[in-house]
């Protein structure tokens, strides 16, 4: 098991778009330890999902996870999912509006308005074609996930940044709010 370094806004692996992985390599060890550390890392900091290039790794890998949180008691489950070179095939055109963090951008909230459903086609850890359906918070966190494959960040998708709020105040200010946090 090993933890490995997040990589914070300002970095360029940040920005850059991550490359395709080949269907070879998905079976490497390589790759397999790689996804691995990314879920004990995603565990470690608390995440809902983390994206390969937050790791410093520019390739199209992602992993989600969504358990029982004590901070968030209300937080929907989601089971561990890994994603390889998803796709966002259709989305609903309603959109709603959450409360999302980064893992690369530690101690700030904003309120990013997603689509309330998608379907998402990718390849599994075991280069299985997979769809997944998603609703709600599960469709929030692909999304989340899905932008930092691209380079984006949740700042990207903000309409209003005066939403954008420091973690002490939005204890202090948002408190209502935190019972769905996607952090990732
Ligand atoms: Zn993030």
């Amino acid at each position: 098991m090993s933890i490995l370094k997040v990589a914070r806004l300002g970095h360029p692996v940040i920005r850059n778009p991550a490359a395709l992985v080949g269907p070879e390599e998905i079976q490497s060890q390589e790759i397999q330890k790689l996804i691995d550390d990314m879920i004990d890392t995603m565990r470690e900091y608390d995440g809902v999902g983390l994206a390969a290039p937050q790791i410093h790794v520019s390739k199209q890998i992602a992993v989600l996870e969504v358990n029982e949180n004590v901070r968030y008691p209300r937080m929907s489950k989601v089971l561990l999912t890994v994603l390889i070179n998803p796709k966002i095939s259709s989305r609903s055109k309603n959109l709603i509006e959450g409360w999302e963090g980064c893992l690369s951008i530690p101690d700030m909230r904003g309120l990013v308005p997603r689509n309330a459903s998608l379907v998402c086609e990718a390849v599994d850890r075991n280069g299985k074609s997979i769809k997944i359906e998603a609703a709600d918070f599960f469709a929030r966190v692909i999304q989340h996930e899905y932008d930092h494959l691209q380079g984006n960040v949740y700042l990207d998708r903000m309409t209003n940044m005066k939403s954008l709020t420091h973690l002490n105040e939005f204890a202090r200010f948002h408190s209502s709010a935190q019972e769905e946090v996607e952090e990732s």
